[in-house]
């Protein structure tokens, strides 16, 4: 079962002197898939559509003959899907539109100097490819966090790529299909792993290339994402899930188990993680493990999620070496189940997303807080944001100056670029007004 990790007694400190060794962190060596996605993603440049037809055979156990799923597929699987599910679905997308809508940015034009202005545009990706995973388990719910965001930046061209099923006939789990339809979303794949970003990236006979390549997946879909930066934009590396619980004494044992049970359930690989200054809440914890597990239906992937060396209850000797810990290991989620649980949430610095209290557990955010659940892990989140309308759009400055202006700043601008020894660039300015119009002001 879950590891105890004993750093009572040790010297912690809040602004992240802490080895982060000690910490609880699966071991997923995506160098080391680098090496595995390469060839698949040099395969899919050069043969394109028949590379991907041969590793849905060989990684999803499925015989396709195209990858692109037909739009009759999209409206039935509409058709059919359970009303709760549906209901359930369109709650989703209401409320991440509340969330994502706020998020739009305008156009700001800044006065420099008198008749020196520099505006910042934002524009969106032309052309996203959003992957929605489908190994272990399916995520329609990821339909909706990565499309409501480019939606809202305005993206002109998304498509959407998940696994193909052996179940459904080879194509992607019908509720993602439903899913898609319902957001509008007509062009989809049914594609995994890095196969499925390399056919975004370098484009095949049924799929354009896109520029951008959002969605979390596992450690291949990672590694792709990583092979092929640069060629593509990618969002982060939203990888298997981690949740970790910041709890004191108050904390409800029975919820802070149920929590870790909850993204334990996601992967074999994912991390749960409970630092807490109590002893008593960490027996009590482990006692709920035990039962909880016990009942779960996933049982057997949440055993070896708690008891892998990613997972484990990390004893401390005050809430504010909790903090410590928990700003050092950057969490994709973190609950904060404390008393004043909004201040010590305040103080959280390295996170992907932080739910506070006991009423906010991860899962809420998951399906339908309004928040976004693509979101950086292994430790990302001390550099990188979780998904949102800003992943897709890009801020172009477009830079007005006047004669006048320029004239006033040219002398700068030679200095620097002397400075630089890059006489030209002052000659591009001096040109202007020394050798074609002699008179400045
Ligand atoms: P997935 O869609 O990411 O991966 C399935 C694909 O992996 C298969 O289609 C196959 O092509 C490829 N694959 C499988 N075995 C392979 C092998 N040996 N070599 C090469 N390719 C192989 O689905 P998954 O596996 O269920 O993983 C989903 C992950 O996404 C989970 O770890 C989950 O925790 C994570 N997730 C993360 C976030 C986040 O925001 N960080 C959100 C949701 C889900």
């Amino acid at each position: 079962m879950i590891s105890r990790i004993d750093l009572r007694g040790s010297a912690l400190s809040a602004d992240g002197g802490i080895d982060r060794d000690l910490l609880p962190r699966a071991e997923l060596d995506v160098e080391a898939a680098l090496e595995k996605v390469r060839p698949i993603c040099e395969d899919v440049r050069h043969r394109g559509t028949a590379a991907l037809v041969e590793y849905a055979q060989r990684f999803d156990g499925v015989t396709l003959e195209r990858v692109r799923v037909p739009r009759e597929a999209l409206a039935d699987a509409l058709e059919q899907l359970d009303p709760d599910v549906r209901a359930a679905l369109e709650e989703s997308v209401r409320r991440a539109r509340i969330v994502h809508r706020e998020q739009r940015r305008s156009d700001s034009t800044v006065n420099v100097v008198p008749g020196g202005t520099v505006t910042e545009r934002w524009v969106p990706v032309e052309r996203v490819g959003l992957y929605v995973p489908g190994g272990r388990a399916v995520y329609p719910s990821s339909v909706v966090m990565n499309v409501v965001p480019a939606q809202e930046a305005g993206v002109g061209s998304l498509a959407v790529t998940s696994p193909p099923q052996p179940e459904s006939g080879g194509l992607p789990h019908p509720t993602i299909l439903a899913a898609c339809e319902l957001l509008g979303v007509d062009e989809v794949y049914a594609a995994g792993g890095a196969q499925a970003v390399a056919m975004f990236a370098y484009g095949t006979d049924e799929c354009r290339p896109a520029q951008l390549v959002t969605g979390p997946g596992n450690i291949y879909v990672a590694a792709a994402k990583r092979l092929l930066k640069g060629r593509i934009g990618i969002d982060s590396e939203a990888g298997p899930t981690e949740i970790a619980v910041l709890a004191d004494s108050t904390a409800d044992p029975a919820h802070v188990a149920a929590d870790l049970v909850s993204q334990a359930e996601h992967d074999t690989v994912a991390a749960a993680v409970l630092v807490t200054p109590s002893v008593e809440l960490a027996e009590a914890v482990e006692g709920e493990l035990k039962e909880q597990v016990a009942r779960a239906r996933h049982r057997e992937r949440i055993s070896e999620a708690l008891a892998g060396r990613q997972s484990g209850i990390v004893l401390v000797d005050s809430l504010e070496d909790g903090l410590a810990v928990v700003n050092a290991y950057a969490a994709e989620h973190l609950e904060i189940q404390t008393q004043d649980a909004a201040d010590w949430a305040a103080r959280v610095r390295n996170a992907g997303a932080v739910f506070v209290g006991p009423y906010a557990p991860v899962s809420l955010g998951d399906y339908c807080a309004g928040s976004n659940h693509v979101l950086p892990t292994g430790g990302c989140a001390c550099h990188s944001s979780g998904l949102s309308v800003q992943s897709f759009l890009r801020g172009i400055h477009v830079v007005d100056y006047t004669r006048d202006a320029l004239a006033e700043v040219t002398h700068h601008v030679v200095a620097l670029a002397e400075a630089e020894d890059l006489p030209a660039h002052g000659t591009a300015l001096k040109a202007r007004f020394e050798w074609k119009v002699p008179q400045s002001k």
